[in-house]
């Protein structure tokens, strides 16, 4: 039993033949497929991958893909979508990637509903940025210019220079108006903690640059990919340890990097936490099944997180549908 429990179709390239043949060539036997759904959005890098492609590769390949979709809770219908989605099939609410706070009255709705039908909810935390961002646009200038801040940094423009730049130039002036200060994905760990308590049969599976910065307690600030070796665990750790309805999935480089950076560290982590932690890759094959095996983990292990975990966590979903129909 191996499952890649966070995927995406049409992100990075990815078709739902290119889905198969990679589960294939892998031997695994099935991924979590999810959308990312925001009305208003927040990164100028935002792809909307929507609930409609999902399914139509899970009709495609019932036995091998598992579909999950989060709607934006920014839309007032976005309960009722939930629900019709999962009468349709839909197994989880994932991936829960906007720019609301946990605390919000629009994700306390939906959160409702993911408790009521007992599925799982992957969610996607990353930090605030003091760098400015833009919306896409059509301008040729503005695409120009957004080019030249993707070859130099992902990040966007540093807030400060453009402040001072706008005091000399007013075209710096008014692009700046039009763009906005990332606000950051669910960021606040303070309301994850009351979320986890309010909600204790929500399987909450965290992700993310911000979730897997705390791995550790924080040295650096700013930088989301920390490195070094690990001296402090941080509140990862404390909530994974004390919240029994928290997991993790390592996906993305966010998750590569929390485990690369000190394996003494990643292999005591893995070990104490390997019954919540569920191996994913979202589209980013960089090896994060090597790094796992160079770690000597014990079967045990390296079985619960390669597959074992994520079929329990959909285990309530599938005897609650199944005593529904
Ligand atoms: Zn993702």
């Amino acid at each position: 039993m191996r499952i890649d429990a966070h995927m995406h179709m049409n992100f990075r390239n990815i078709s739902p033949q290119n889905i198969i043949d990679y589960l294939d060539q892998n031997e695994f036997e099935s991924c979590w497929l999810m959308t990312w759904e925001e009305e208003k959005h927040g990164k100028w890098y935002y792809e909307h991958l929507c609930v409609e492609d999902v399914y139509e590769a899970y009709s495609l390949f019932p036995t091998r893909i598992v579909p999950m979709y989060a709607p934006d809770p920014n839309c007032e219908e976005a309960p009722q979508k939930l629900i019709d989605w999962y009468q349709r099939g839909i197994r989880g609410c994932a991936e829960l990637k906007v720019t609301l706070n946990w605390q919000s009255e629009k994700v306390s709705r939906l959160l409702s509903v993911v408790s009521d039908l007992k599925i799982p909810l992957v969610f996607h935390m990353e930090g605030f940025s003091e760098k400015l961002e833009s919306m896409p646009s059509d301008s040729t200038l503005e695409k120009l210019f957004l080019r030249m801040i993707e070859d130099h940094r992902l990040s966007g423009v540093p807030r400060k220079l453009c402040t001072i730049l706008s005091r000399y130039c007013e075209s710096v002036m008014a692009w700046r108006k039009d763009h906005m200060v990332f606000p950051g994905y669910l960021l606040d760990f303070a309301s994850l903690e009351s979320v986890l308590c309010q909600y204790p049969s929500i399987a909450f599976i965290g992700h993310g640059p911000l979730f897997w910065k705390h791995i550790t307690s924080e040295k650096s600030k700013n930088h989301p990919y920390q490195t070094g070796e690990i001296d402090q665990e941080g509140l990862v750790c404390h909530l994974l340890r004390n919240y029994p309805n928290l997991y993790a999935d390592i996906s993305a480089p966010s998750g590569y990097n929390a485990l690369d950076r000190d394996h003494a560290f990643a292999r005591r982590f893995l070990t104490e936490f390997d019954h919540k932690l569920l191996f994913g890759t979202d589209n980013y094959f960089m090896g994060h099944e090597r790094l796992l095996k160079s770690l000597g983990l014990s079967q045990e292990t390296f079985g619960r997180i390669m597959g074992a975990n994520a079929r329990e966590i959909l285990a309530p979903a599938d005897i609650f549908q199944k005593a529904a129909n």
